[in-house]
């Protein structure tokens, strides 16, 4: 297993130019809390991938929170994966709840995205979460499973190459995001056990992919999250805005090395 550590944030649609300007200029303390196998990224709005890159320190990676299913063409609004690339991001998030909610992404449309990812060399970061319906009806492991074998079919032959190349995953429970209602450390953690014996029963016991847990991650629980032995990271949202707040998460990280 690896004991290799993530902390992403996803901006979503908010920090313009005078919010990164505030972000960057308070990094300093970033700096102390660096380490080979601890992974810093931010995914801002798209069009700022390039300025935030020059802004930012070369160990906090940048990436982007969508990419198209398509390489090139007549695809008005889209962003491809080669720009991502070309504009030195290095993720992509891909199946974000809020992608499958409100832009209705099917599988088969995160399965492609997953290719094009795999095809820029670019870290994918595949989301998967049941909704407090799921929950309730307690059919949360069903909904994941459902959520992660329907992208690994349509991979097809494909998919252990490329699980196992550039792909980490994100356990982020709809019901938990941007609510301030976190999961508590014990049913994340069972979430993050039951995707991991999935992953093995596929492809065998030695088979490890990082699962980052989302949803309301705050310095205040981070570390007892951080503590559980299936949970690599935090996709973070609201706490990811500021540097400060970002900061005191990767610090947290940090701790574990
Ligand atoms: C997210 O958007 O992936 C997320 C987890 O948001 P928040 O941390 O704000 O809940």
């Amino acid at each position: 297993m690896t004991k290799q550590k993530f902390i992403l944030g996803n901006w979503k649609m908010n920090n313009q130019l005078a919010e990164i300007e505030e972000f960057t200029a308070h990094l300093t303390n970033l700096s102390q809390v660096q380490h080979p196998d601890l992974y810093l990224g931010i995914a801002p709005m798209s069009p700022y991938l390039s300025l935030v890159r020059q802004k930012f320190p070369p160990f906090l990676h940048v990436g982007a929170q969508n990419i198209s299913t398509q390489k090139k063409g007549a695809f008005t609004g889209e962003i491809p994966a080669s720009t991502v690339s070309e504009l030195k991001g290095e993720f992509v998030l891909v199946g974000h709840s809020e992608r499958r909610s409100y832009f209705h992404e099917t599988s088969s449309e995160l399965a492609e995205k997953i290719r094009r990812a795999f095809e820029e060399r670019l870290l994918t970061v595949f989301c998967v979460g049941e909704t407090l319906k799921e929950r309730e009806e307690k059919s949360h492991f069903d909904c994941v499973k459902k959520q992660m074998n329907e992208v690994i079919e349509l991979l097809g032959d494909d998919a252990q190459k490329i699980l196992s190349a550039s792909f980490i995953m994100a356990y982020e429970p709809v019901w938990a995001i941007g609510t301030g209602k976190v999961a508590s450390a014990k049913d994340a953690e069972e979430m993050h056990a039951f995707i991991s014996s999935l992953l093995k029963e596929k492809w065998g016991n030695e088979f490890f992919l990082p699962i980052l847990y989302g949803g309301s991650v705050t310095a205040q629980n981070i570390n007892e999250l951080l503590a559980m032995p299936n949970i690599s990271g935090a996709l973070v949202g609201g706490a990811s805005l500021k540097s400060d707040s970002f900061s005191l998460l990767a610090q947290a990280a940090f701790k574990f090395f």
